[in-house]
This record gives C-alpha cells, structure tokens and sequence, in this order.
C-alpha cells in the first residue's frame, strides 16, 4: 500500500483552516494541525482532530506560533521525527486588526505583519529545507482578494496579502526545479470567525457587489487547497487562483 503523504496546515482550529484539514484528511493525507492558544487546542482543534480521524489518518496537533521562528522550528523537527517527511504546508493562519489608517497603532501593524505575513517566511523557510532534501512538496499559501485590490480599513492586513503573493511567486520561481510548487488562494469573503465581526449592513452592501451574491463556505476553499495539494496540479505552480464568487472582475 502506498504511504500517507503528510500536510501540516497552520490555522486548521477553525474557519478555513478546519475545513481544510478535514478535506484532506478526506483526501488521505496524515496532518499536523496548529493553532495559537491552548484553549483553542483543547476545544477547537480536538474536535478537527475528531473529524480528521474518521478517514482513517494519523493527526497530530499542536499549539505553536507562526510569528515565533524558534516555536515554527521545534515544530517542524517535531514533525519531522513523528512522519519523517512533510509534503504539503498551507500556510492558512491569520489574523486581522482593521483600522482607519489615521487611527492604526505601531502595534496592530507589527502584529499583523508578524502572523500574516512573516508566519509564512518562517514556515516557508522551515519546511521548504525539509522539501529540498525530498525534492518534492507542494507549498499552498492563503493570501485574499483585498491582497489585489486593497481595502479601506486594512491598510495592515492588505499589504500582508499581497506579500504573500510576492512570496508564493518568489518561492514558486525558487524551488520549482527541486519539484516544489507554490500556489495561493486568494479567497473573498468567507464565513468565519473573522467575518463574524462585520455588521449585517455591511454584509448586506457586500454581497451586492458578489455576482453570486452570498458569502462562501470554508469547504469552498477547501476543494481548491485539495486540488493544489493532490496529482491533478502537478503543472501549476506560481499561481494565485481567486475564489470569490466574482468579486474582483
Ligand atoms: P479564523 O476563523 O479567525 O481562524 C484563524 C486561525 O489562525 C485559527 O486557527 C487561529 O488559531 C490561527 N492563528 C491565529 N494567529 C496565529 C498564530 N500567531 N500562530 C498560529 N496560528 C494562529 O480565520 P479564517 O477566516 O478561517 O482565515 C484563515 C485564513 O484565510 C487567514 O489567513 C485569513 O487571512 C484568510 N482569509 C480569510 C477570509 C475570510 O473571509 N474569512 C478571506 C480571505 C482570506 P487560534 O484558534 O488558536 O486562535
């Protein structure tokens, strides 16, 4: 019987994240889950781990923080010794901390920056090392629309957006000839966690402008994340594959 390949996806403890995790658990693949906080681990990403599990796949979960090299790399050795290898990272963790640009503190900038967008410098360096000595690996990035069109109120997570994109690209021109493809998916508004905070107004102004005219599901993302981690995207690499019910044209 063929071995397990192994994904390890950051963020997987709600939203997006979950959803991926238990689409590739469906898709056959041993996981390695992370969140931020212990309480999240205990109740959130346990109940993933629940879900995961019925397909039949090994899961190991932790609480580590993208931000943190040193905690990224104790992981990724962690990893290492449980599975040997690593063949799939998406990079899914994120955080937002919205704000008018005249009001946005240091702060709020430097934490976005440091989750959204050096959290996928950190992973990305980390497990790309242990896919170079593999030569192979796929590498799936979540960066957004309003990393391509920009977004009043997220000057912050915006420009962490589209450096993802610059890294996806970077990263895809880099370890292609090792046989490392680097894709992102660059969602629109999906329900989660961190839509939850935008009034129903708001909502409502928002999906005028959808041409599907609803928000989309987690598992929506998750079908696109299970095409770029399995055989069918063998030749797509440097891509960003928006999945927005038409917002952006
Ligand atoms: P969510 O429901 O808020 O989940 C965020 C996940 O990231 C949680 O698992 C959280 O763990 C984890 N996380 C936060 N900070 C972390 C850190 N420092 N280290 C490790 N993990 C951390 O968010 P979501 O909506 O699913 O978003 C997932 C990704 O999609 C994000 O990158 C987001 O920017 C992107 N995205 C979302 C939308 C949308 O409309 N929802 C649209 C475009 C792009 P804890 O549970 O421990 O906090």
């Amino acid at each position: 019987m063929e071995e397990k390949k192994v994904a390890l996806i950051t963020g997987a403890s709600k939203g997006i994240g979950a959803a991926i995790a238990k689409r590739l658990a469906k898709d056959g693949f041993n996981l390695v889950l992370g969140c931020s906080n212990k309480n999240s681990l205990e109740k959130d990403l346990k109940e993933v781990e629940k879900e995961c599990l019925v397909y039949g796949v090994e899961v190991l979960c932790a609480c580590f923080d993208v931000s943190n090299f040193s905690e990224c790399s104790k992981m990724v050795e962690l990893v290492r010794e449980k599975f040997k290898t690593i063949d799939v990272l998406v990079n899914n963790a994120g955080i937002t901390k919205d704000g008018l640009l005249a009001r946005m503190t240091e702060e709020d900038f430097d934490k976005v920056s440091l989750v959204n967008f050096k959290g996928v410098f950190n992973m990305t360096r980390l497990v790309s090392a242990v896919m170079l000595k593999q030569k192979s690996g796929r590498i799936i990035n979540i960066s957004s629309v309003v990393g391509l069109k920009g977004n009043a109120g997220q000057f912050n997570y915006c420009a962490c957006k589209a450096g993802v994109i610059g890294m996806t690209k970077s990263a895809a021109k880099e370890l292609g000839k090792r046989g490392i493809l680097v894709n992102a998916i660059a969602p629109g508004f999906i329900t989660t966690n961190m839509t939850q905070t935008i009034n129903e107004d708001l909502k409502e102004k928002i999906k005028e402008n959808i041409v599907l005219k609803r928000f989309g599901r987690p598992d929506e993302i998750a079908s696109v994340a299970s095409f770029l981690a399995g055989k069918d995207s063998s030749y797509v690499t440097g891509q960003v594959i928006v999945v927005d019910g038409c917002l952006l044209i």
